[in-house]
């Protein structure tokens, strides 16, 4: 199962990448057949500790994963610190944090801490298939900022005759419901995309995802969930730009036929569900789903949906 290729019963080939948040967690890649890192989480550089990491030390360790994949892709996502994420040394109180300054707005107010990473990455990206995944964009001009601060990055590298792979891919994060409804934008600006469903449904659903008391509330088959997932997916795939899908529906194949039904075809999620996901994959007729797929996008009861979803994973 580790060495077959993810492919449909129908012909249809699939990409199943690995999520990762340690360089060490590579040997867990290659023990599971993984065909890329479609989420390389880089807040790990600024554990259990109060220094910011800085440019050489964060360049050796992306740069460890870009050789270690040999020429398979390496989307590194810039730092998405704050909300869930709390960064010991610029640490600011915030009565709401999954809304406050995280993620990109954090990057975009701490040029310093931002243009330092994006210098070692673009230095890694030397070394192997690195991608740079900004998370947490919510429209234009955020993502006209982080294009302009790549630029500058790549012109101080440029300045100092430091190599760097100037076709470079720029993604974005799909994870809030703005981003989600202004699919048009994010399609023109950036090379690829990827939906953050963790937070989508967190913000899609007003259920904030650490919060215990609300758990049972967090449910990635509601209706709404369901369109917009359709929606970015179909809108993606319909212009061409590269979607997949790095959040935990990902991961549990209970969820692979329903995303194979709206049109992904990359999944990136933890190395211990690759195996379980791509069997699932191996075992779906996408023309045979077809019927039930259009009941699941019209229903409205979450009864309803999860009566056709069993039928889903039963044919
Ligand atoms: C997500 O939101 O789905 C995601 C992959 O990012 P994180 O869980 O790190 O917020
Ligand atoms: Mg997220």
């Amino acid at each position: 199962l580790k060495t077959t290729p993810a492919c449909t019963r129908d012909g249809t080939a699939i990409e199943l990448h690995a999520n990762i948040e340690l360089p060490s967690d590579l040997a867990d890649v290659y023990e599971n057949g993984a065909t890329g890192i479609g989420l390389f989480r880089s807040e790990f550089l600024f554990l259990n500790r109060d220094i910011l990491p800085d440019e050489e030390e964060q360049f050796v360790a992306y740069r460890k994963v870009a050789e270690g994949m040999k020429g398979l892709p390496v989307t590194i996502r810039t730092f998405d610190l704050g909300a869930d994420k709390q960064l010991n040394g610029v640490q600011r109180v915030a009565s709401n944090p999954a809304l406050g300054l995280r993620a990109i707005r954090l990057c975009l107010v701490e040029p310093q801490l931002f243009f330092t990473q994006l210098r070692a990455l673009l230095r890694a990206s030397h070394y192997g298939n690195v991608k740079i995944l900004i998370p947490m964009l919510s429209g234009m001009s955020e993502i006209n900022q982080t294009l302009q601060f790549i630029t500058n990055a790549k012109q101080s590298l440029d300045d100092e005759g430091i190599p760097y792979n100037r076709e470079i891919k720029i993604g974005g994060m799909i994870e809030i419901p703005a981003a989600a409804l202004m699919m048009d934008v994010f399609i023109g600006k950036l090379d690829f995309l990827s939906i953050g469903t963790n937070d989508l449904i967190q913000y899609t659903l007003a259920i904030d995802r650490t919060d215990e008391e609300v758990a049972h509330l967090y449910d990635p088959l509601h209706p709404a969930v369901l369109y917009l997932l359709a929606h970015i997916i179909g809108k993606a795939n319909d212009a061409g730009v590269p979607i997949s899908v790095c959040g935990e529906m990902a991961g549990h194949d209970e969820y692979t036929r329903l995303l194979l039904g709206l049109g992904l075809r990359q999944f990136s999620m933890n190395s211990a569900q690759l195996l379980c996901v791509k069997q699932r994959v191996l075992t779906t007729n996408l023309p045979g789903i077809v019927t039930l797929m259009q009941k699941i996008l019209r229903a409205n009861d979450p009864l309803e949906i999860r009566d056709l979803m069993n039928k889903l994973n039963a044919v």
